[in-house]
This record gives structure tokens, sequence and C-alpha cells, in this order.
């Protein structure tokens, strides 16, 4: 710890001087109006350092340089697009030890698991990079009296704003596609944990990005953010965060007839049979909603579990939740970190008020740890139902919810009885039952007998509230490109 905090402190100490500014066109800027806010580390409510409080002026100088960069970063070779892309996979690769402790020490997130976060956001770049000679493939169609011809093109200048959870990954995950179709990019990070998304734009530029390619504007949702999806330049806007934020942003950005993927909230169930190799789907319900802090759209945040299995399966859970590491996110040991910001530290524990109220049981944690910090404790409610306030609204912590289900058709009921559809995980050996059952699950993403694991060729996304759109493999371009019809007469 004492060494990661050392050398975390070397890298901070010219944001400390500097604060973290925006980028546009090329060039580091404070905001037009002069003003900042502070971000604050959630271990001890520090603050790390001023950001460049941006609004419309700053996103608006930021959309006409995307804006002019646009046609010929979209003209210039794929190829030398690739180069580009894979250099920024190189230097984040240089750079993934401040990146990680960067990462944690603005959001809070464990360095266990952060410590990979920047080198999953380099392999985005890779992927993309390699994607980006085909991105325009089309294809040729004959008809009696046409030749036709389908192809391609980038969008134009795109908005992407994110959210505080995994800012890194989450960046480079929504970015690296755009630039490989060839759109230009105005970037609006959150405000809770704006760290990484500099260093990451700071990268790109030193990769040799033209400028303009690349604009970061750091501020608020309702200003720099609703700014950037009002912006009539700005042809697209990918977005990912709260399902009521989408809502806004579908709203803001009507008037310009914005092109929107949305990647939203969750409530995602675990459902575990009787059946079931029960020892791994433990391990893995554990590590859906305790790792990252539970602060992960895919977390399995509902746990519903076989009745003839329920007692010996919730004992065995108690335990292991009872037992997780909470501490200094820099710590190695750490499991559970400190949650992002005291309003959302607030909003977590509001819950085990509630789950008080609707009559659940908290058979672990459902209090702060520590007097310092947003701590908590890893927390478990059992005996809930599905109309409890604790099995529909995403918490977005490391809050577990166990509710008993008896037979396949009631837990089919319960898992689609919200208003979500993210992802589901479903454990069973019976191979008919697991058919039947992801069939009719509603969700975008469907684990059997995994946990979530990423392979980034598959289609990344929501249904229901969870959100409208797919990342992934050929679906990232089909967001930030349009396709475009040419008949020749033969
Ligand atoms: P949020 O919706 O509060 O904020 C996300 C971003 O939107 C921030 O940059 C914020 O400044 C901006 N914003 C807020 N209001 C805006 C407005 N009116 N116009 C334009 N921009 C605006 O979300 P959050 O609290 O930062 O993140 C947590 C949420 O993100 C959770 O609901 C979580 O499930 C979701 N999330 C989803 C995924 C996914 O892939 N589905 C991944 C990570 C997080």
């Amino acid at each position: 710890l004492a060494t990661n905090t050392e050398t975390l402190n070397c890298h901070l100490a010219r944001f400390r001087e500097t604060g973290i500014l925006n980028l546009i066109n090329g060039e580091t800027r404070p905001a037009a109006s002069g003003a900042t806010f502070e971000t604050l580390s959630p271990v001890d409510e520090s603050v790390i350092c001023p950001v460049a409080k941006g609004g419309a002026e700053d996103i608006d100088t930021a959309a006409q340089a995307a804006k002019a960069a646009f046609p010929a970063w979209r003209d210039m070779p794929a190829l030398e697009r690739k180069k580009i892309l894979h250099r920024i996979a190189d230097l984040i690769v240089e750079r993934a030890e401040e990146i990680a402790l960067c990462e944690c020490w603005d959001t809070g997130q464990a360095l266990r698991f952060m410590s990979k976060a920047a080198l999953r956001g380099a392999e985005n770049f890779r992927f993309f990079a390699d994607k980006a000679t085909a991105a325009r493939d089309g294809q040729q169609l004959q008809s009696p009296t046409l030749m036709n011809v389908t192809t391609r093109v980038p969008i134009g200048p795109v908005g992407v704003i994110t959210p505080w959870n995994t800012p890194f990954m989450l960046s480079t995950w929504k970015i690296a596609p755009a630039l490989a179709a060839g759109c230009t990019v105005v970037h609006k990070p959150a405000e809770f944990s704006p760290l990484t998304a500099r260093i990451l734009a700071e990268i790109a530029h030193e990769a040799g990005l033209p400028p303009g390619v690349w604009n970061l504007v750091n501020g608020f949702g309702e200003d720099a953010g609703r700014a950037l999806t009002e912006h009539p330049d700005i042809k697209a806007i990918a977005f990912v965060g709260e399902s009521k934020t989408g809502s806004m942003i579908m709203k803001q950005g009507a008037d310009t007839l914005k092109r929107v993927h949305f990647e939203l909230g969750g409530k995602n169930p675990v459902v575990v049979f009787d059946d079931a190799d029960l020892d791994r789907a433990l391990d893995a319900a554990i590590f859906m909603i305790y790792s990252l802090n539970g602060e992960r759209c895919t977390s399995s945040s509902r746990l519903l579990v076989q009745d003839s299995i329920a007692d010996a399966f919730e004992a065995k859970l108690i335990e292991r939740v009872n037992s997780i590491e909470v501490g200094h996110p820099l710590d190695p040991a750490t499991e559970v970190g400190p949650l992002i910001h005291k309003v959302h530290f607030d909003k977590v524990t509001s819950y085990f008020e509630t789950a008080k109220q609707d009559g659940a049981t908290i058979a672990a944690g459902g209090t702060r740890a520590g007097g310092k910090g947003w701590f908590v404790r890893p927390t478990l409610f059992t005996h809930a139902t599905n109309d409890m306030t604790i099995a529909q609204e995403e918490i977005f912590g490391p809050v577990l919810t166990a509710i008993r289900f008896k037979d396949e058709e009631e837990a089919l009921t319960l898992a689609n009885g919200t208003q979500y559809g993210l992802t589901g995980y479903v454990w069973t050996n019976d191979l008919t039952r697991a058919l039947r059952f992801t069939n009719a699950l509603e969700a975008g993403m469907i684990w059997v007998n995994s946990e979530n694991v990423r392979h980034l060729p598959t289609p990344f996304g929501g249904v229901k509230s969870s959100g409208i759109g797919r990342d992934g493999g050929d679906w990232s371009f089909e967001f930030y490109m349009e396709q475009k019809h040419i008949g020749f007469a033969t």
C-alpha cells in the first residue's frame, strides 16, 4: 500500500499543479468561463485536484474542432488509422500502472480488479484497430437494370458520454470503434472521476492522432453533457449511464435528430437451480456483485435461488460475504473499496433502511465500514420478494438481494419481473432447461454456468430500460457509420 501510494503521488503531482484541463483541437485549455470544480477521492474525501468545468461554449469549440478534423480523418487511409490506434494501445500498456492507480484513487475501485482495466482498454483499441481496414467494406447486389453497390461511411463527429464506475475501460470501449470507423469525437467524462479520461486523451495525441479528432471536455451533465447532446454538428451520441439520464438525452437530442446508443442500468438476475454446480455458482454469484464495489452495470444484483437449496446456499453465502476484505483501494488485499461519492453512498445506504421497511432480512452487512470515506460492508438481503424496492431498483453497490423460487416457471417470472434487461446468469446442469430458460429470459446478454466473460466480437447491450443498440464486433460500426446505396445502370 505504501509503495502504491508513493507512486500514485508522483503521478498526481502534475494534476495538483495544473488541475485537469480540457483538450480541444490538440490544445490543453481551461474552461472558457475559467470555472473549475474539485474531484475528490472517495477514500478520505480529500481534494485530488481542480477540474475545468466546461460548458456550452467549450462544447461548441470542441464540436467545431471535431467537425473541421472530420474530412481528413475520414479520408486517411485505414491502414494509417490502424497504426495510430495500435500506437494508442502500446502507450496505454506503457502507462498501465499510472492509469490503474489513478483510476482506483479517483473511483474507489480496488486495485486487484483495476490493475487489468488499462490492459482491457488497450485490447479494445487493438481489436477495433484491426477491424478498421474492413469497416467500410460493402457488397454488390445485381438487379435486372442496375448494379447496386452498398458502402458504409462514418457518420461524422460524435459525442461520447461516460459514467464514473469504470471510466477508463468504458471510454476506450466507446471511443476506439468511433475512431476506427473514421468518426471524430467529443468526449464528456463523468464529473466524479475525470482523471483517467485526461490521461487517455493525452496518450491519443502522443500517439499521433491529428488535432481535433479527439476532444475532451470536462464538466457536469446538465450543462456540458446537455450541450453536447444538443449540438447540431454532433451526429450521434454514445452514452453509458443511468436509464433516466438516457431518457433525458433522448429528449435533448430530439431537435437535432440525434442517433443514440444507450448502455444503461440493470437489475440482473443470477438464477441458481438445485441441479447446478453449487460451489461454482456461489463463486460466480459473489464475484458478479461484490467485485468492482458492485458498481458495475452487469452485476448480478438479484440472486434467485431454488427453495430446495436456498437455506444451505444462503448460509454459505453469508459466511463468504462476511469475510470479504473491505479497505483501501490501493491495498492489493482489498476486495471492496469505498463507493464513489457521498451522494452515491447516501443512495446505497438508504436501501438498508428500505430493506427493513420492506420486511427483508439483512443477513450480512447493512452498515457503513470505517469512520471516514465512503466505505460500506458488503451486504446481503435475504427473504426478499420481487415486488420489494430492493428487488426492483438498481442499487449499484456491493448489495445483493436474494429471492427464493419454487420451480422454473416461477424463476422465469421473477427474472423477467423488472424494468431492466441487461444481463442474466443461469446455473443449471439441465441443458434442455438452459435452452428453454435462456430463450425466454428478457436480457441482452446471458451466461450459462459462467460469470460475465467478455469476448469482444460478441454483441454487448441490453433490452427494456437497460439500453438501445449494441456494441462489440461489427455492431459498433453499425452505430458509428451510415450505409450508403449507389445504383449503377447497366
Ligand atoms: P449518470 O447517468 O448519472 O451519468 C453518466 C454521464 O452522463 C455522466 O458523464 C454525466 O455527467 C452525464 N449526464 C448526466 N446528465 C446528463 C444530461 N442531462 N445530458 C447529458 N449528459 C448527462 O450515470 P452514473 O451515475 O455516472 O453511472 C452509473 C450508471 O451507469 C448506472 O445506472 C449503471 O448501470 C450505468 N452503467 C451502464 C453500463 C452498461 O454498459 N449498460 C456500464 C456502466 C455503467
